[in-house]
């Protein structure tokens, strides 16, 4: 990756990115390692109390909540959907609606509860008719979900779809040629699925059996980046 200008280009840019955003917070020593000042827990709630009010974006007119996220901020897992629903919103909690339902009926296909996970989106605030986020809205939330990765720490994370795939691995490649296998982000390795929604739109074998894959490489690579031993071994 070292050799590839373009790549090193947009590591350069995420990494300001991240740093700005620190400073944003009033954070003016960066540790170069082990936990964020404060512990996750802290640390998330610093990124929380940033994001609260934000008109950084159009989304900001019609949502009626911020959709900023939910679960165990000490946790290895995190799970990135795209944006919250009409559910989400009305909540202000991410994946609570149908595909939500669904979502969390796969994590428990092997074994995984959506309390001991962290669970958010690309956007935090509903894009109107539940359309696809756009790339301005994107770029304006960034920095929030930077601020949660760099709290949590997570050993592994799971993309859901093609949009938060697309972003976080900062390519172009269609979700059906990313999935199924692990990519190396920092520390952590990302592991892209099909959105529960795709899912709902798609009933039939052939994308759930995928999924289960998906969500079988999710299990070992949890279990191995808390230092246990494979199911069944
Ligand atoms: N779809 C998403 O991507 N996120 C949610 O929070 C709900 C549905």
């Amino acid at each position: 990756m070292a050799s590839d200008p373009a790549a090193l280009a947009d590591a350069a840019r995420a990494l300001a990115d991240h740093l700005r955003f620190q400073r944003a917070l009033g954070t003016r020593d960066l540790p170069l390692a082990g936990e964020p000042l404060g512990g996750a827990s802290s640390a998330l709630r610093l990124v929380e109390k940033a994001s609260s009010g934000c008109t950084k974006c159009k989304l900001s007119k019609g949502r009626t909540t911020i959709v900023f996220g939910s679960g165990d901020a000490e946790t290895r897992l995190v799970i990135i959907g795209e944006g919250p629903g009409e559910e989400e919103d009305r909540q202000g909690k991410p994946f609570v609606g149908r595909a939500g339902q669904l979502l969390t009926k796969m994590l428990e296909s092997v074994g995984i509860t959506r309390d001991e996970v962290y669970i958010c989106n690309i956007v935090k605030c509903r894009p109107p008719g539940n359309r696809n986020p756009e790339s301005d809205e994107i770029a304006a939330c960034a920095p929030y979900l930077s601020g949660q990765l760099a709290a949590i720490q997570p050993g592994v994370i799971c993309t859901l779809g093609t949009f938060s795939s697309q972003h976080i691995l900062r390519t172009r490649e269609p979700i059906s040629r990313l999935r199924g296998q692990l990519h190396q982000l920092g520390a952590a390795v990302v592991i892209p699925t099909f959105h529960p929604a795709f899912l709902l739109r798609n009933p039939g074998p052939a994308y759930r059996r995928q999924a289960y894959d998906d969500l079988k490489l999710i299990r070992r690579e949890y279990d191995r980046v808390r230092g246990r031993a494979p199911a069944g071994a």
